[in-house]
């Protein structure tokens, strides 16, 4: 899943805790990177990125005031809302009410139709946020409330955001492109638990060389039963699909 961290993005380094090799200062480019696996070692980041502060060329973005002031306000939030349309899914930790950009990019989210999670680090904080709390638009948790009582505020956000993923990461699976499903940690795991279960054999002629996981049905696409999976090489597999002798991909 390719995720866009929102909230703010000055004083607290929680999204460095969670995004492995978080780039500090990305953000001088107009085309911010997607890294890779980098959250939990299985879901992608989209951004956003902090920008250098001695650093005016290209799209800003978490610009405190007074470095606003040195950049004749020249934000650029298109570059954010370029990431958002990339992501699969929005995560806010919203821990103050100064947050104007991330309300902007929940509500600019939440158009587009994508997922919209946020964890608040109060409920007083929770309440003052109705607005953006509505249930319509995000999935919502807090600290305090919600999770493990003595959650600390630098825990919150990781907390969060695995309790979010896990709740919609299969839902997220059976609908994205079946292509992208194939290229899933998930899949990955479930392919190998196939093969050892075959014993890394073709199950029709035990052969060894080119094996591939074949779904016999895709009727629980991400929650498949050990039944719905087969080992087949590449030739009875091919004669397999050629005869549809097993349900039609
Ligand atoms: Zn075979
Ligand atoms: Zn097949």
């Amino acid at each position: 899943m390719k995720l866009f961290l929102s909230g703010r993005i000055s004083g607290t380094t929680w999204r460095e805790s969670i995004v492995e090799g978080y780039l500090q200062d990305a953000a001088h480019s107009s085309d911010w990177p997607v890294l890779i696996n980098a959250i939990f070692g299985k879901h992608s980041y989209v951004g956003p990125y902090w920008v250098r502060e001695n650093d005016v060329s290209g799209k800003q973005h978490g610009l405190t005031n007074d470095v606003l002031e040195s950049y004749n306000h020249r934000l650029d939030p298109s570059v954010c809302f370029q990431a958002i349309d990339r992501a699969d899914a929005v995560f806010a930790w919203i821990d103050s009410l100064e947050c104007h950009g991330t309300i902007v990019e929940l509500t600019y989210a939440w158009q587009k139709k994508k997922p919209v999670w946020a964890a608040f680090d109060t409920a007083a904080i929770r309440e003052e946020m109705w607005f953006v709390n509505l249930g319509t638009i995000c999935d919502d948790k807090t600290r305090g409330e919600d999770g493990p009582t003595n959650l600390s505020p630098e825990e919150a956000p990781a907390f969060f955001l695995r309790w979010f993923i896990e709740e919609h990461v299969t839902e997220y699976l059976r609908t994205c492109p079946y292509a992208e499903y194939l290229q899933s940690p998930e899949w990955a795991e479930k392919r190998h638990q196939t093969l050892l279960f075959w014993d890394n054999r073709c199950s029709i002629c035990g052969s060894i060389n080119g094996l591939d996981v074949h779904h016999r049905t895709y009727e629980r696409r991400a929650e498949e039963y050990a039944n719905d999976l087969v080992v087949l090489c590449r030739s009875c597999h091919t004669i397999f699909h050629s005869n549809s002798k097993l349900v039609k991909e």
